[in-house]
Protein backbone atom coordinates (compact mmCIF):
# COMPACT_ATOMS: atom_id res chain seq x y z
CA UNK A 1 0.00 0.00 0.00
CA UNK A 2 1.25 3.66 -0.92
CA UNK A 3 0.47 6.48 1.77
CA UNK A 4 0.07 9.00 -1.52
CA UNK A 5 -2.85 6.90 -2.46
CA UNK A 6 -3.99 6.18 1.38
CA UNK A 7 -6.31 8.46 4.13
CA UNK A 8 -3.55 9.07 6.52
CA UNK A 9 -5.02 12.12 8.63
CA UNK A 10 -2.06 11.87 11.56
CA UNK A 11 -2.60 14.80 13.81
CA UNK A 12 0.34 16.76 15.88
CA UNK A 13 -1.92 17.96 18.97
CA UNK A 14 -4.29 15.68 21.36
CA UNK A 15 -7.76 15.52 20.62
CA UNK A 16 -9.79 17.66 23.58
CA UNK A 17 -11.75 15.11 25.20
CA UNK A 18 -9.44 12.36 24.61
CA UNK A 19 -7.89 11.56 28.84
CA UNK A 20 -6.88 8.24 27.99
CA UNK A 21 -3.53 7.30 25.80
CA UNK A 22 -5.85 4.89 23.57
CA UNK A 23 -8.81 7.38 22.95
CA UNK A 24 -5.67 9.59 22.35
CA UNK A 25 -3.49 7.60 19.53
CA UNK A 26 -6.02 6.42 17.63
CA UNK A 27 -7.22 9.48 16.81
CA UNK A 28 -3.67 11.22 16.01
CA UNK A 29 -2.75 8.34 14.50
CA UNK A 30 -5.32 8.36 11.83
CA UNK A 31 -7.24 5.02 13.12
CA UNK A 32 -10.58 6.66 13.73
CA UNK A 33 -12.90 9.74 14.13
CA UNK A 34 -15.30 10.35 16.26
CA UNK A 35 -18.95 10.86 14.94
CA UNK A 36 -21.14 11.48 18.29
CA UNK A 37 -21.20 10.27 21.66
CA UNK A 38 -19.88 6.86 22.07
CA UNK A 39 -19.66 6.64 18.39
CA UNK A 40 -16.39 6.42 16.07
CA UNK A 41 -15.75 6.31 12.08
CA UNK A 42 -12.81 3.72 12.06
CA UNK A 43 -10.73 4.60 8.86
CA UNK A 44 -8.65 2.31 6.77
CA UNK A 45 -5.96 1.71 9.31
CA UNK A 46 -7.91 1.59 12.31
CA UNK A 47 -10.35 -1.16 10.26
CA UNK A 48 -7.10 -2.82 9.38
CA UNK A 49 -6.61 -3.89 12.97
CA UNK A 50 -9.67 -4.75 13.99
CA UNK A 51 -10.14 -6.96 10.95
CA UNK A 52 -6.92 -8.55 11.97
CA UNK A 53 -8.30 -9.12 15.92
CA UNK A 54 -11.52 -10.68 14.24
CA UNK A 55 -9.35 -12.96 12.14
CA UNK A 56 -7.65 -14.36 15.40
CA UNK A 57 -10.72 -14.46 17.38
CA UNK A 58 -12.53 -16.55 14.26
CA UNK A 59 -9.55 -18.70 13.98
CA UNK A 60 -9.19 -19.85 18.05
CA UNK A 61 -12.90 -20.40 17.35
CA UNK A 62 -13.12 -22.68 14.52
CA UNK A 63 -10.13 -24.14 16.26
CA UNK A 64 -11.99 -25.38 19.34
CA UNK A 65 -15.18 -26.34 16.93
CA UNK A 66 -17.32 -23.49 17.23
CA UNK A 67 -19.35 -22.68 14.65
CA UNK A 68 -20.14 -18.82 12.68
CA UNK A 69 -23.54 -17.56 12.42
CA UNK A 70 -25.05 -14.66 11.26
CA UNK A 71 -27.49 -13.27 13.33
CA UNK A 72 -29.66 -9.65 12.75
CA UNK A 73 -28.85 -6.96 14.84
CA UNK A 74 -32.71 -6.22 15.27
CA UNK A 75 -34.16 -8.56 17.80
CA UNK A 76 -38.03 -8.25 17.86
CA UNK A 77 -39.17 -7.58 21.53
CA UNK A 78 -41.22 -10.86 21.59
CA UNK A 79 -37.62 -12.72 22.16
CA UNK A 80 -37.28 -10.53 25.39
CA UNK A 81 -40.93 -10.77 26.70
CA UNK A 82 -39.98 -14.58 26.36
CA UNK A 83 -36.81 -14.43 28.74
CA UNK A 84 -37.78 -12.02 30.95
CA UNK A 85 -35.16 -9.08 29.93
CA UNK A 86 -37.72 -6.54 28.10
CA UNK A 87 -38.58 -5.05 31.76
CA UNK A 88 -35.14 -6.02 33.24
CA UNK A 89 -32.73 -4.31 30.67
CA UNK A 90 -33.33 -0.92 31.39
CA UNK A 91 -31.82 2.11 29.72
CA UNK A 92 -28.82 0.56 28.25
CA UNK A 93 -31.16 -1.41 25.46
CA UNK A 94 -31.50 0.32 22.50
CA UNK A 95 -35.46 -0.05 21.25
CA UNK A 96 -37.14 1.19 18.31
CA UNK A 97 -40.30 0.96 16.52
CA UNK A 98 -41.02 -0.27 12.84
CA UNK A 99 -43.57 1.19 10.40
CA UNK A 100 -46.19 -1.79 11.79
CA UNK A 101 -45.48 -0.22 15.63
CA UNK A 102 -43.71 -3.34 16.78
CA UNK A 103 -40.64 -2.88 19.23
CA UNK A 104 -37.37 -4.38 18.70
CA UNK A 105 -34.04 -3.70 20.27
CA UNK A 106 -30.73 -2.99 19.09
CA UNK A 107 -28.84 -6.42 19.84
CA UNK A 108 -26.55 -5.21 23.09
CA UNK A 109 -26.23 -9.60 23.30
CA UNK A 110 -27.93 -12.37 21.43
CA UNK A 111 -28.96 -15.16 24.12
CA UNK A 112 -32.58 -14.90 23.16
CA UNK A 113 -31.62 -14.58 19.50
CA UNK A 114 -29.59 -18.00 19.57
CA UNK A 115 -32.58 -19.22 21.59
CA UNK A 116 -34.54 -19.24 19.47
CA UNK A 117 -33.09 -19.71 16.67
CA UNK A 118 -31.61 -23.28 18.54
CA UNK A 119 -34.83 -24.46 19.82
CA UNK A 120 -36.48 -25.99 16.48
CA UNK A 121 -32.47 -27.28 15.81
CA UNK A 122 -32.15 -29.42 18.69
CA UNK A 123 -33.76 -32.98 19.14
CA UNK A 124 -31.73 -35.20 19.93
CA UNK A 125 -28.58 -35.64 22.92
CA UNK A 126 -26.29 -36.77 19.95
CA UNK A 127 -26.85 -33.53 18.41
CA UNK A 128 -24.63 -31.86 21.51
CA UNK A 129 -22.75 -30.02 22.65
CA UNK A 130 -23.41 -26.81 20.25
CA UNK A 131 -20.90 -24.30 20.34
CA UNK A 132 -21.84 -21.55 18.23
CA UNK A 133 -20.41 -17.30 17.68
CA UNK A 134 -20.77 -14.76 15.56
CA UNK A 135 -18.55 -11.42 15.56
CA UNK A 136 -21.34 -8.44 14.93
CA UNK A 137 -21.93 -4.86 16.11
CA UNK A 138 -23.86 -4.43 19.37
CA UNK A 139 -25.43 -1.51 20.77
CA UNK A 140 -25.79 -0.57 24.54
CA UNK A 141 -27.22 2.79 25.58
CA UNK A 142 -24.29 3.21 27.73
CA UNK A 143 -25.16 6.25 30.78
CA UNK A 144 -21.40 7.53 30.28
CA UNK A 145 -19.53 6.57 26.96
CA UNK A 146 -16.26 7.03 27.91
CA UNK A 147 -12.50 6.67 27.01
CA UNK A 148 -13.22 6.32 23.52
CA UNK A 149 -13.78 2.41 21.84
CA UNK A 150 -13.64 1.18 25.84
CA UNK A 151 -16.50 2.33 26.68
CA UNK A 152 -18.80 3.14 23.31
CA UNK A 153 -22.48 2.84 22.05
CA UNK A 154 -22.46 1.05 19.10
CA UNK A 155 -19.09 -1.83 19.11
CA UNK A 156 -18.02 -4.98 17.80
CA UNK A 157 -18.68 -7.93 19.74
CA UNK A 158 -17.74 -11.75 19.23
CA UNK A 159 -20.39 -13.56 21.59
CA UNK A 160 -20.76 -17.15 21.80
CA UNK A 161 -22.87 -19.38 23.20
CA UNK A 162 -23.17 -23.39 23.89
CA UNK A 163 -25.62 -25.60 24.73
CA UNK A 164 -25.08 -28.38 26.73
CA UNK A 165 -26.94 -31.80 28.16
CA UNK A 166 -25.72 -31.57 31.43
CA UNK A 167 -23.07 -29.57 33.54
CA UNK A 168 -20.27 -31.86 33.13
CA UNK A 169 -20.58 -30.72 28.94
CA UNK A 170 -20.84 -27.71 30.24
CA UNK A 171 -17.48 -27.09 31.68
CA UNK A 172 -15.94 -28.73 28.66
CA UNK A 173 -17.08 -25.72 26.84
CA UNK A 174 -16.34 -23.28 28.88
CA UNK A 175 -12.67 -24.80 30.08
CA UNK A 176 -12.13 -24.95 25.85
CA UNK A 177 -13.27 -21.25 26.22
CA UNK A 178 -10.94 -20.33 28.81
CA UNK A 179 -7.79 -22.17 26.82
CA UNK A 180 -9.08 -20.07 23.55
CA UNK A 181 -9.34 -16.78 24.93
CA UNK A 182 -6.01 -17.02 26.58
CA UNK A 183 -4.13 -17.93 23.05
CA UNK A 184 -6.59 -14.98 21.70
CA UNK A 185 -5.36 -12.36 24.10
CA UNK A 186 -2.01 -14.10 23.42
CA UNK A 187 -1.63 -13.21 19.72
CA UNK A 188 -2.62 -9.80 20.16
CA UNK A 189 -0.10 -9.33 22.22
CA UNK A 190 -2.10 -8.81 25.51
CA UNK A 191 -1.33 -9.37 28.77
CA UNK A 192 -4.76 -11.10 30.63
CA UNK A 193 -5.63 -12.44 34.12
CA UNK A 194 -8.83 -14.41 33.68
CA UNK A 195 -10.84 -12.99 37.63
CA UNK A 196 -13.82 -15.02 39.13
CA UNK A 197 -16.90 -12.97 38.46
CA UNK A 198 -19.91 -12.01 39.81
CA UNK A 199 -22.53 -14.45 37.79
CA UNK A 200 -25.30 -12.84 39.95
CA UNK A 201 -29.11 -12.09 39.18
CA UNK A 202 -28.14 -14.07 35.68
CA UNK A 203 -28.71 -17.56 37.97
CA UNK A 204 -25.22 -18.55 36.29
CA UNK A 205 -22.97 -21.05 37.97
CA UNK A 206 -19.82 -19.72 37.03
CA UNK A 207 -18.44 -16.85 35.63
CA UNK A 208 -14.47 -15.32 35.01
CA UNK A 209 -13.67 -12.22 32.98
CA UNK A 210 -10.47 -11.61 31.32
CA UNK A 211 -9.13 -8.56 33.11
CA UNK A 212 -5.97 -6.22 31.49
CA UNK A 213 -4.37 -4.80 34.61
CA UNK A 214 -4.33 -1.23 33.74
CA UNK A 215 -4.43 2.58 35.67
CA UNK A 216 -7.62 3.37 33.71
CA UNK A 217 -9.46 0.05 34.32
CA UNK A 218 -12.96 0.86 35.85
CA UNK A 219 -13.26 -2.69 37.97
CA UNK A 220 -11.29 -3.67 40.93
CA UNK A 221 -9.00 -6.71 40.82
CA UNK A 222 -8.12 -8.68 44.13
CA UNK A 223 -4.88 -10.97 43.59
CA UNK A 224 -3.69 -13.10 45.87
CA UNK A 225 0.71 -13.21 45.09
CA UNK A 226 0.91 -16.11 47.92
CA UNK A 227 -1.72 -18.44 45.66
CA UNK A 228 -2.66 -16.59 42.61
CA UNK A 229 -6.00 -16.44 43.59
CA UNK A 230 -7.88 -13.42 41.51
CA UNK A 231 -11.32 -12.10 41.25
CA UNK A 232 -13.26 -9.18 40.83
CA UNK A 233 -13.53 -7.14 43.93
CA UNK A 234 -17.56 -7.21 43.19
CA UNK A 235 -17.55 -10.90 43.74
CA UNK A 236 -14.81 -11.81 46.61
CA UNK A 237 -15.64 -13.26 49.61
CA UNK A 238 -14.87 -10.16 52.39
CA UNK A 239 -12.59 -12.11 55.26
CA UNK A 240 -11.28 -9.60 57.98
CA UNK A 241 -8.72 -9.93 60.64
CA UNK A 242 -10.83 -10.64 63.71
CA UNK A 243 -10.83 -7.31 66.20
CA UNK A 244 -9.67 -7.42 69.51
CA UNK A 245 -12.27 -6.73 71.61
CA UNK A 246 -11.50 -4.90 74.50
CA UNK A 247 -11.26 -6.16 77.93
CA UNK A 248 -12.86 -2.83 79.41
CA UNK A 249 -15.96 -2.19 77.68
CA UNK A 250 -16.63 1.22 77.62
CA UNK A 251 -19.97 2.11 79.44
CA UNK A 252 -22.91 2.09 77.48
CA UNK A 253 -24.62 5.55 76.72
CA UNK A 254 -25.72 8.42 74.53
CA UNK A 255 -23.47 10.41 73.20
CA UNK A 256 -24.10 14.07 71.60
CA UNK A 257 -23.70 14.16 67.94
CA UNK A 258 -24.47 17.42 66.51
CA UNK A 259 -25.27 17.19 62.87
CA UNK A 260 -22.89 14.51 62.44
CA UNK A 261 -24.55 11.86 59.93
CA UNK A 262 -21.41 9.86 58.35
CA UNK A 263 -19.46 7.70 59.34
CA UNK A 264 -16.17 9.83 59.08
CA UNK A 265 -17.68 12.89 60.72
CA UNK A 266 -18.83 11.18 63.67
CA UNK A 267 -15.51 8.87 63.78
CA UNK A 268 -13.76 12.33 63.49
CA UNK A 269 -15.78 13.98 66.11
CA UNK A 270 -15.68 11.07 68.92
CA UNK A 271 -11.86 10.72 68.31
CA UNK A 272 -12.42 6.61 67.44
CA UNK A 273 -11.69 4.37 64.31
CA UNK A 274 -14.58 3.98 61.66
CA UNK A 275 -14.44 0.18 62.26
CA UNK A 276 -15.43 0.40 66.03
CA UNK A 277 -18.94 2.31 64.55
CA UNK A 278 -21.83 0.22 63.21
CA UNK A 279 -23.43 1.82 60.09
CA UNK A 280 -27.13 0.84 58.47
CA UNK A 281 -27.55 1.24 54.67
CA UNK A 282 -31.09 1.48 54.20
CA UNK A 283 -32.62 0.42 50.77
CA UNK A 284 -35.73 -0.44 48.98
CA UNK A 285 -36.51 -3.11 46.49
CA UNK A 286 -39.74 -3.41 44.69
CA UNK A 287 -40.67 -5.34 46.90
CA UNK A 288 -39.27 -4.70 50.23
CA UNK A 289 -37.65 -2.07 52.43
CA UNK A 290 -34.31 -3.62 53.33
CA UNK A 291 -31.54 -2.34 56.09
CA UNK A 292 -28.12 -3.92 55.75
CA UNK A 293 -26.02 -2.89 59.16
CA UNK A 294 -22.16 -3.34 58.76
CA UNK A 295 -18.81 -2.54 60.22
CA UNK A 296 -18.26 1.40 59.79
CA UNK A 297 -15.34 1.45 57.61
CA UNK A 298 -16.39 -0.98 55.16
CA UNK A 299 -19.07 -0.71 51.69
CA UNK A 300 -22.06 -2.48 50.83
CA UNK A 301 -21.52 -4.60 48.16
CA UNK A 302 -24.84 -4.55 46.15
CA UNK A 303 -24.06 -7.56 43.88
CA UNK A 304 -24.04 -9.51 46.87
CA UNK A 305 -27.25 -7.99 48.31
CA UNK A 306 -28.88 -8.21 44.91
CA UNK A 307 -28.03 -11.90 44.62
CA UNK A 308 -28.14 -12.79 48.29
CA UNK A 309 -31.90 -11.76 48.03
CA UNK A 310 -32.50 -12.66 44.00
CA UNK A 311 -33.48 -9.20 43.24
CA UNK A 312 -32.43 -7.55 39.69
CA UNK A 313 -31.99 -3.75 41.58
CA UNK A 314 -32.61 -1.96 44.73
CA UNK A 315 -32.48 1.80 45.36
CA UNK A 316 -32.03 4.10 48.75
CA UNK A 317 -34.72 4.33 50.68
CA UNK A 318 -36.19 8.30 50.90
CA UNK A 319 -35.50 10.19 54.26
CA UNK A 320 -39.61 9.51 54.70
CA UNK A 321 -39.49 5.98 54.32
CA UNK A 322 -36.86 5.60 57.07
CA UNK A 323 -38.72 7.68 59.55
CA UNK A 324 -41.59 5.17 58.49
CA UNK A 325 -39.16 2.76 60.31
CA UNK A 326 -38.95 4.69 64.00
CA UNK A 327 -35.42 5.56 62.77
CA UNK A 328 -34.00 9.30 61.97
CA UNK A 329 -31.73 9.86 58.88
CA UNK A 330 -28.03 9.26 59.84
CA UNK A 331 -28.94 8.23 63.30
CA UNK A 332 -29.89 4.50 62.49
CA UNK A 333 -29.45 2.02 64.72
CA UNK A 334 -29.84 -1.63 64.72
CA UNK A 335 -33.20 -3.51 64.88
CA UNK A 336 -34.27 -7.00 65.24
CA UNK A 337 -35.40 -8.92 62.34
CA UNK A 338 -39.74 -8.23 61.94
CA UNK A 339 -42.18 -7.74 59.00
CA UNK A 340 -41.72 -4.24 58.39
CA UNK A 341 -38.21 -4.05 56.79
CA UNK A 342 -35.51 -7.07 55.54
CA UNK A 343 -32.73 -7.25 58.21
CA UNK A 344 -29.53 -7.90 57.49
CA UNK A 345 -25.92 -7.89 59.29
CA UNK A 346 -23.11 -8.46 57.27
CA UNK A 347 -20.23 -10.83 59.21
CA UNK A 348 -18.00 -8.01 59.11
CA UNK A 349 -19.67 -7.27 62.58
CA UNK A 350 -18.85 -8.78 65.39
CA UNK A 351 -21.66 -10.27 68.28
CA UNK A 352 -19.63 -8.86 71.27
CA UNK A 353 -17.98 -5.72 69.57
CA UNK A 354 -19.00 -2.67 71.59
CA UNK A 355 -19.45 -0.64 68.51
CA UNK A 356 -20.80 3.00 68.22
CA UNK A 357 -24.44 3.44 67.06
CA UNK A 358 -27.45 5.60 65.82
CA UNK A 359 -29.36 6.84 68.50
CA UNK A 360 -32.29 6.80 66.78
CA UNK A 361 -33.14 10.28 67.23
CA UNK A 362 -31.36 13.52 65.78
CA UNK A 363 -27.81 14.56 66.64
CA UNK A 364 -27.62 11.41 69.20
CA UNK A 365 -25.02 8.51 68.46
CA UNK A 366 -25.05 5.66 71.59
CA UNK A 367 -21.25 3.70 72.58
CA UNK A 368 -20.81 0.75 73.82
CA UNK A 369 -23.55 -1.35 72.40
CA UNK A 370 -23.06 -4.43 71.59
CA UNK A 371 -25.26 -7.07 69.42
CA UNK A 372 -25.79 -10.10 71.50
CA UNK A 373 -26.74 -8.39 74.64
CA UNK A 374 -29.06 -6.24 72.53
CA UNK A 375 -30.94 -8.28 70.00
CA UNK A 376 -31.92 -12.08 71.32
CA UNK A 377 -33.10 -13.65 67.55
CA UNK A 378 -29.57 -12.14 65.65
CA UNK A 379 -29.88 -13.72 62.09
CA UNK A 380 -27.26 -15.54 60.60
CA UNK A 381 -24.85 -12.44 59.67
CA UNK A 382 -24.32 -12.48 55.68
CA UNK A 383 -21.20 -11.71 52.89
CA UNK A 384 -22.32 -8.25 52.12
CA UNK A 385 -19.28 -6.10 52.43
CA UNK A 386 -17.22 -4.75 49.46
CA UNK A 387 -13.47 -7.02 49.87
CA UNK A 388 -10.91 -4.37 49.47
CA UNK A 389 -6.65 -4.28 49.60
CA UNK A 390 -5.34 -5.95 52.69
CA UNK A 391 -8.53 -8.21 52.88
CA UNK A 392 -7.20 -11.65 53.60
CA UNK A 393 -7.33 -13.83 50.79
CA UNK A 394 -10.35 -16.49 50.79
CA UNK A 395 -7.95 -19.73 49.88
CA UNK A 396 -4.94 -18.67 51.81
CA UNK A 397 -5.40 -16.14 54.20
CA UNK A 398 -2.72 -13.82 52.87
CA UNK A 399 -3.47 -10.09 52.56
CA UNK A 400 -5.07 -9.57 48.89
CA UNK A 401 -3.81 -6.85 46.69
CA UNK A 402 -6.06 -4.50 44.44
CA UNK A 403 -5.52 -3.44 40.98
CA UNK A 404 -7.43 -1.72 38.69
CA UNK A 405 -8.86 -3.45 35.63
CA UNK A 406 -10.45 -3.38 32.20
CA UNK A 407 -12.48 -6.11 31.32
CA UNK A 408 -11.68 -7.17 27.48
CA UNK A 409 -13.56 -10.67 27.61
CA UNK A 410 -15.91 -12.75 29.98
CA UNK A 411 -17.29 -16.16 29.78
CA UNK A 412 -20.16 -17.47 32.07
CA UNK A 413 -21.89 -20.54 32.60
CA UNK A 414 -25.32 -19.08 31.82
CA UNK A 415 -27.79 -22.87 33.42
CA UNK A 416 -31.01 -22.66 32.86
CA UNK A 417 -32.11 -19.25 32.36
CA UNK A 418 -32.73 -19.49 28.72
CA UNK A 419 -33.40 -22.89 27.68
CA UNK A 420 -36.41 -22.78 30.17
CA UNK A 421 -37.55 -19.66 28.67
CA UNK A 422 -37.57 -21.12 25.61
CA UNK A 423 -38.08 -24.61 26.27
CA UNK A 424 -34.54 -25.61 24.73
CA UNK A 425 -35.12 -29.54 25.04
CA UNK A 426 -33.79 -32.95 23.65
CA UNK A 427 -34.04 -36.35 24.42
CA UNK A 428 -31.62 -37.91 26.56
CA UNK A 429 -29.81 -41.93 25.83
CA UNK A 430 -33.02 -42.99 28.15
CA UNK A 431 -35.67 -41.09 25.71
CA UNK A 432 -36.59 -38.66 28.13
CA UNK A 433 -36.93 -35.04 27.50
CA UNK A 434 -34.26 -33.01 29.05
CA UNK A 435 -33.53 -29.15 29.53
CA UNK A 436 -30.29 -28.09 28.24
CA UNK A 437 -27.77 -25.98 29.63
CA UNK A 438 -25.79 -22.77 28.62
CA UNK A 439 -22.59 -21.13 28.42
CA UNK A 440 -22.17 -17.52 27.20
CA UNK A 441 -18.42 -16.30 25.85
CA UNK A 442 -17.86 -12.61 24.85
CA UNK A 443 -14.97 -10.74 23.61
CA UNK A 444 -14.94 -6.85 23.05
CA UNK A 445 -13.10 -6.04 19.42
CA UNK A 446 -12.40 -2.72 20.21
CA UNK A 447 -11.73 -2.37 23.31
CA UNK A 448 -9.17 -4.96 22.94
CA UNK A 449 -7.82 -2.88 20.14
CA UNK A 450 -7.73 0.54 22.69
CA UNK A 451 -6.48 -2.53 25.73
CA UNK A 452 -3.60 -3.26 23.18
CA UNK A 453 -2.80 0.40 22.61
CA UNK A 454 -2.67 1.38 26.31
CA UNK A 455 -0.18 -1.38 26.94
CA UNK A 456 1.53 -0.75 23.79
CA UNK A 457 2.71 2.65 23.91
CA UNK A 458 5.21 5.14 24.45
CA UNK A 459 6.30 9.18 24.06
CA UNK A 460 6.45 8.74 20.58
CA UNK A 461 3.05 6.90 19.74
CA UNK A 462 1.86 3.46 19.66
CA UNK A 463 4.22 -0.09 19.02
CA UNK A 464 1.43 -2.52 17.55
CA UNK A 465 2.07 -6.26 17.96
CA UNK A 466 2.85 -7.41 15.12
CA UNK A 467 0.02 -10.04 15.58
CA UNK A 468 -2.60 -7.47 15.02
CA UNK A 469 -0.39 -4.23 13.49
CA UNK A 470 -2.34 -2.69 10.36
CA UNK A 471 0.35 -3.46 8.40
CA UNK A 472 3.54 -5.53 9.43
CA UNK A 473 6.42 -3.60 8.05
CA UNK A 474 6.86 0.27 6.29
CA UNK A 475 9.26 1.73 4.14
CA UNK A 476 10.15 5.15 4.20
CA UNK A 477 11.36 6.56 1.82
CA UNK A 478 13.30 10.19 1.46
CA UNK A 479 13.92 10.32 -2.47
CA UNK A 480 15.07 13.36 -4.74
CA UNK A 481 14.09 13.22 -8.82
CA UNK A 482 12.50 10.61 -11.01
CA UNK A 483 15.53 8.12 -10.68
CA UNK A 484 15.50 8.45 -6.72
CA UNK A 485 11.80 7.69 -6.41
CA UNK A 486 12.03 4.98 -9.01
CA UNK A 487 14.60 2.85 -6.91
CA UNK A 488 12.79 3.69 -4.18
CA UNK A 489 9.73 2.07 -5.85
CA UNK A 490 11.83 -1.12 -6.71
CA UNK A 491 12.16 -1.19 -2.99
CA UNK A 492 8.59 -1.79 -2.22
CA UNK A 493 7.76 -3.88 -5.07
CA UNK A 494 10.66 -6.64 -4.21
CA UNK A 495 9.25 -6.63 -0.96
CA UNK A 496 5.60 -6.83 -1.65
CA UNK A 497 6.48 -9.48 -4.25
CA UNK A 498 8.28 -11.66 -1.20
CA UNK A 499 5.16 -11.52 0.51
CA UNK A 500 5.78 -8.79 2.83
CA UNK A 501 2.83 -6.75 4.45
CA UNK A 502 4.20 -3.57 3.45
CA UNK A 503 3.13 0.16 3.76
CA UNK A 504 5.53 2.78 1.70
CA UNK A 505 5.48 6.03 2.66
CA UNK A 506 6.47 7.58 -0.87
CA UNK A 507 4.37 10.74 0.27
CA UNK A 508 6.24 14.17 -1.05
CA UNK A 509 6.93 15.58 2.82
CA UNK A 510 9.89 16.03 4.70
CA UNK A 511 11.73 13.23 6.39
CA UNK A 512 11.06 14.13 9.55
CA UNK A 513 7.29 14.40 9.27
CA UNK A 514 7.53 10.30 7.87
CA UNK A 515 9.73 9.26 10.58
CA UNK A 516 7.83 10.85 13.04
CA UNK A 517 4.12 9.66 11.31
CA UNK A 518 5.27 6.12 10.78
CA UNK A 519 6.11 6.37 15.12
CA UNK A 520 3.23 7.74 16.09
CA UNK A 521 1.24 4.78 13.96
CA UNK A 522 3.55 2.22 15.24
CA UNK A 523 4.30 -0.27 12.21
CA UNK A 524 6.62 -2.83 13.91
CA UNK A 525 9.11 -2.59 11.51
CA UNK A 526 10.53 0.21 9.19
CA UNK A 527 12.74 -0.14 6.40
CA UNK A 528 14.08 3.45 5.82
CA UNK A 529 16.15 3.76 2.02
CA UNK A 530 16.64 7.59 1.96
CA UNK A 531 19.98 10.30 1.48
CA UNK A 532 22.30 7.79 2.98
CA UNK A 533 21.44 4.74 0.57
CA UNK A 534 21.92 7.22 -2.46
CA UNK A 535 25.17 8.24 -1.13
CA UNK A 536 27.10 5.43 0.16
CA UNK A 537 24.41 2.41 0.26
CA UNK A 538 23.33 2.52 3.80
CA UNK A 539 19.53 1.57 4.84
CA UNK A 540 18.14 0.83 8.36
CA UNK A 541 16.22 -1.45 9.86
CA UNK A 542 14.06 -0.32 13.27
CA UNK A 543 12.77 -2.17 15.73
CA UNK A 544 9.61 0.42 17.04
CA UNK A 545 8.78 -1.87 20.18
CA UNK A 546 12.50 -1.84 21.18
CA UNK A 547 13.02 1.44 19.41
CA UNK A 548 16.17 0.64 18.31
CA UNK A 549 17.47 1.03 14.81
CA UNK A 550 20.53 -0.79 13.04
CA UNK A 551 22.26 0.53 9.61
CA UNK A 552 24.06 -1.54 7.22
CA UNK A 553 24.83 -1.41 3.62
CA UNK A 554 22.61 -2.80 1.23
CA UNK A 555 24.37 -5.88 -0.42
CA UNK A 556 21.10 -7.50 -2.34
CA UNK A 557 17.64 -7.79 -1.64
CA UNK A 558 18.10 -11.40 -0.06
CA UNK A 559 20.26 -10.10 2.36
CA UNK A 560 17.74 -7.94 3.24
CA UNK A 561 14.68 -9.85 2.79
CA UNK A 562 16.28 -12.40 5.49
CA UNK A 563 17.24 -9.17 8.06
CA UNK A 564 13.48 -8.25 7.97
CA UNK A 565 12.31 -12.03 8.28
CA UNK A 566 14.33 -12.53 11.18
CA UNK A 567 13.42 -9.78 13.25
CA UNK A 568 9.23 -10.79 12.07
CA UNK A 569 10.21 -14.26 13.58
CA UNK A 570 11.49 -12.45 16.92
CA UNK A 571 8.05 -10.20 16.81
CA UNK A 572 6.13 -13.31 16.53
CA UNK A 573 8.04 -15.09 19.04
CA UNK A 574 7.50 -12.71 21.55
CA UNK A 575 3.61 -13.42 21.63
CA UNK A 576 3.87 -16.73 22.15
P1 LIG B 1 -18.86 -3.61 31.30
O1 LIG B 1 -18.93 -4.17 32.69
O2 LIG B 1 -17.51 -3.07 30.95
O3 LIG B 1 -19.98 -2.69 30.96
P2 LIG B 1 -20.16 -5.97 30.50
O4 LIG B 1 -19.78 -6.86 31.60
O5 LIG B 1 -21.49 -5.36 30.47
O6 LIG B 1 -19.05 -4.84 30.31
P3 LIG B 1 -20.38 -8.17 28.68
O7 LIG B 1 -21.84 -8.18 28.59
O8 LIG B 1 -19.70 -9.19 29.49
O9 LIG B 1 -19.89 -6.71 29.10
O10 LIG B 1 -19.81 -8.09 27.18
C1 LIG B 1 -18.70 -8.83 26.71
C2 LIG B 1 -17.56 -7.92 26.29
O11 LIG B 1 -18.00 -6.86 25.44
C3 LIG B 1 -16.91 -7.21 27.45
O12 LIG B 1 -15.99 -8.05 28.09
C4 LIG B 1 -16.25 -6.03 26.77
O13 LIG B 1 -15.00 -6.40 26.22
C5 LIG B 1 -17.19 -5.71 25.62
N1 LIG B 1 -18.03 -4.53 25.92
C6 LIG B 1 -19.10 -4.48 26.73
N2 LIG B 1 -19.62 -3.25 26.75
C7 LIG B 1 -18.86 -2.49 25.92
C8 LIG B 1 -18.90 -1.13 25.49
N3 LIG B 1 -19.84 -0.29 25.94
N4 LIG B 1 -17.96 -0.69 24.62
C9 LIG B 1 -17.01 -1.52 24.16
N5 LIG B 1 -16.93 -2.81 24.52
C10 LIG B 1 -17.84 -3.30 25.38
MG1 LIG C 1 -18.99 -8.69 31.62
Amino acid sequence: MKASKYILPTEKENPADAVVASHRLMIRAGLARKSSAGLYFYLPLGLKVLKKIEQIVREEMNAIGALEFDLPILTPSDFWEQSGRWSAMGKEMFRIKDRHDLSYALGPTHEESFGFLFKPLLKSYKDLPVNVYQIKTKFRDEIRPRFGVIRSREFVMKDAYSFNLDEESLDESYQSMRVAYRKIFDRCGLKTIPVQADSGSMGGSASEEFMVVSPIGEETLLLCNACGYSSNSEKTPSRLPIETVPKIFPEKKELVTPGKTTIAAVSEFLGIAEKETLKAVALKSEKKKILVYLRGDLELNLHKLHSLLKIADSEPMTDAEVRELGMVPGFIAPMAPNDQVKILYDRSLQKNFPYVIGGKKEDLHVQGYVLEKEISNLPEFADLALAREGDLCPNCNSPLKAEKGIEVGHIFKLGEKYTKAFGIQVLDQNGKSRTLTMGCYGIGVNRTMATVIEQCNDEKGIFWPIGIAPFEVTLVSITKGEDQYKKAEEFYNVLKNEGIEIFWDDRDVGPGFKLKDSELIGFPIRITVGKKFFENGEISIYNRKKDQEESFVFTDYEDLMARVESLRQELFGELE
